[in-house]
């Protein structure tokens, strides 16, 4: 039996079998070898393997997704048998004799690049797929095992770190609790595992090469611990706890279908915050009033182009349908940061948070923003939309945005496709907005409060940074009147206010936020009847303390 402790970022309990994700951990080196047409034949070998591989997952994403997200395996398996690809790596290991990994690193590095440098889009967006196909035969050739993740048994993750897009792939059915070495509590990953309701430890100084696959672990959200190989005397202990928790979880269902009231009569809106289409579910079965936040960029994460104007719309619609007539917020593209996507090129900045990101991309690569926008104001009709848009600083964005949904408005029109206009809010999360929120208000049909971003910005605590988590306090005073500010201006100019960061969801200052008048809190679905208990057990008309 092996304990380790970490920081929680969610509170939950669960028991099962290990897998360990060893990605990333092959570095490759440069080595000479006498003959060539062995290595030759490796990459040969390595090949049909990634074949096979790509045709599994091209099977999956058909019947998971269509044949529109699946023909990505398909151009893979094309590439993997494209002449000069494989010509350039024959040669290099012939004239160089040099071994297949290397070759294939090297050849990958420069098609890559001469793809990104191209000016055809498509063209541009297969930079990518030749890294993604380069690397899958490299893993091949090291005799690494694709983590196939859709076939595994229900397993808690055990990895060095995960990166958003790698935790959007994973089959949430199957994972029981994540444990990395690295991460931030504030992370996006960390977030999704909230939202997914699975324990999740983070900063577990664990030694990956000392764990195997297959064996047991309890890993305790509460206790901030995870423990490999448990005792028997463990094993009763973490089961005692999971029906506790499974108790306390049926009591709180007895909340679905009441009122979110204090007791004094006071009404407060709870929505949650989702990444996917498949979260809906998750909202519906916590009773969430709406969705607060949907973070649409995930959407574009986890895949090699572009999500075209139709599977957006496709899957607006649905989460419209499926919420049938509640509110859907959806975010339009927050991309950047910690948030990568290989196909967007956005390159490497010293700075990424205080970057190139979110609004700052839409307003300058417009084609995107439009797509996206075509998209949201098609689905509107379908249900009870408002769009949101991240990161805005000044007045004159929300002037540009207007004059972009304009534009797109103008361009249905003519095409004579059917749209609408929904609400638009904006989020305020950088302390420029808050201090501007009086004139933003009179511009935009509500607000939301990003906390995790406004934290970052008003704290200058980089919220991926683990070594800062112990100076990142959202209940920071400089916070926490920020939060009034905004909540007093919005008022005043007659909208409506609320909180989409991950402090709404943070049970001791339920009491504050119904105090100052936040109409609404969107909280990770697992946070709402617990949210709802406590706002009808609070009485706001007695004075506070
Ligand atoms: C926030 O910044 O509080 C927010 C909700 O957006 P994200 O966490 O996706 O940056
Ligand atoms: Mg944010």
């Amino acid at each position: 039996m092996t304990q380790y402790s970490g920081k929680s970022v969610y509170k939950g309990i669960s028991m099962g079998k290990v897998l360990v994700l060893k990605k990333g951990e092959y570095q490759v080196k440069r080595s000479k070898v006498e003959n060539a047409e062995e290595e030759i034949g490796r990459v040969k070998q390595a090949g049909e393997q990634a074949q096979k591989q790509l045709q599994v997952l091209y099977d999956k994403a058909l019947k998971e997704v269509g044949e529109a997200s699946a023909a990505i395996f398909e151009v893979h398996q094309m590439m993997l048998e494209d002449d000069d690809y494989l010509d350039a790596i024959h040669n290099m290991i012939r004239t160089e004799m040099v071994n297949a990994e290397y070759a294939v690193a090297v050849t990958g590095d420069n098609f890559s690049e001469m793809f990104a440098n191209m000016d055809d889009d498509y063209m541009k967006a297969r930079s990518a797929d030749v890294k993604d196909i380069s690397e899958r035969l490299i893993r091949n050739l090291s005799g690494q095992a694709d983590a196939d993740l859709s076939a595994m048994p229900p397993s808690i993750i055990v990895a060095d770190d995960l990166s958003p897009s790698e935790t959007v792939q994973m089959d949430k059915e199957k994972i029981l609790g994540f444990v990395t070495v690295h991460g931030s509590t504030n992370s996006h990953t960390a977030i999704l595992a909230r939202m997914m309701n699975i324990p999740a430890l983070i900063g577990v100084p664990m030694d990956l090469s000392k764990i195997n696959n297959g064996i047991d672990a309890v890993v305790d959200g509460f206790a901030g611990t995870v423990i490999f190989e448990p005792s028997d005397e463990v094993r009763g202990q973490t089961e005692t706890k999971i029906q506790d928790e499974k108790e306390k979880a049926k009591l709180l269902q007895t909340l679905k279908g009441k009122e979110n009231v204090t007791l004094d009569g006071q009404k407060i809106n709870l929505y949650a915050n989702i990444g996917s289409v498949g979260d809906v579910g998750y909202v519906l079965e916590n009773d969430a009033g709406g969705i607060g936040l949907f973070r649409s960029e995930f959407l574009y994460l986890g895949r090699n182009d572009f999500p075209t104007e139709e599977e957006q719309f496709q899957a607006y619609k649905q989460v419209l349908q499926t919420m049938a007539g509640k509110k859907v917020i959806i975010r339009t593209l927050d991309i950047g940061a910690d948030k990568q996507v290989d196909y967007f090129n956005l390159g490497k900045e010293d700075n990424p948070a205080m970057g190139y990101r979110a609004i700052r991309i839409c307003l300058t690569q417009t084609e995107i923003f439009k797509t996206q926008l075509r998209a949201l104001l098609r689905s509107a009709a379908f249900g009870n939309l408002s769009i949101m848009y991240p990161m805005i600083t000044s007045a004159e964005e929300v002037t540009r945005i207007q004059k972009i949904v304009e534009q797109v408005q103008q361009e249905l029109e003519e095409q004579g496709v059917p749209y609408q206009i929904p609400e638009q809010g904006i989020m305020i999360e950088t302390p420029a907005a808050v201090m501007i929120s009086d004139e933003l208000a009179e511009m935009v049909d509500f607000f939301s409060i990003g906390t995790n971003d406004l934290t970052q910005y008003t704290l200058a605590i980089d919220r991926q940074n683990e070594k800062l988590d112990e100076f990142y306090n959202p209940h920071h005073q400089a916070i926490l009147r920020m939060i009034q500010m905004v909540v007093d201006h919005a008022h005043k100019h007659g909208i409506w206010v609320g909180i989409c960061g991950e402090l709404g969801a943070d049970l001791a200052l339920t009491e504050t936020f119904v105090r100052m008048g936040v109409d609404e809190l969107s909280v990770a679905p697992s946070m709402v009847l617990k949210i709802r208990k406590a706002v009808r057990e609070l009485d706001v008309s007695k004075k506070n303390g």
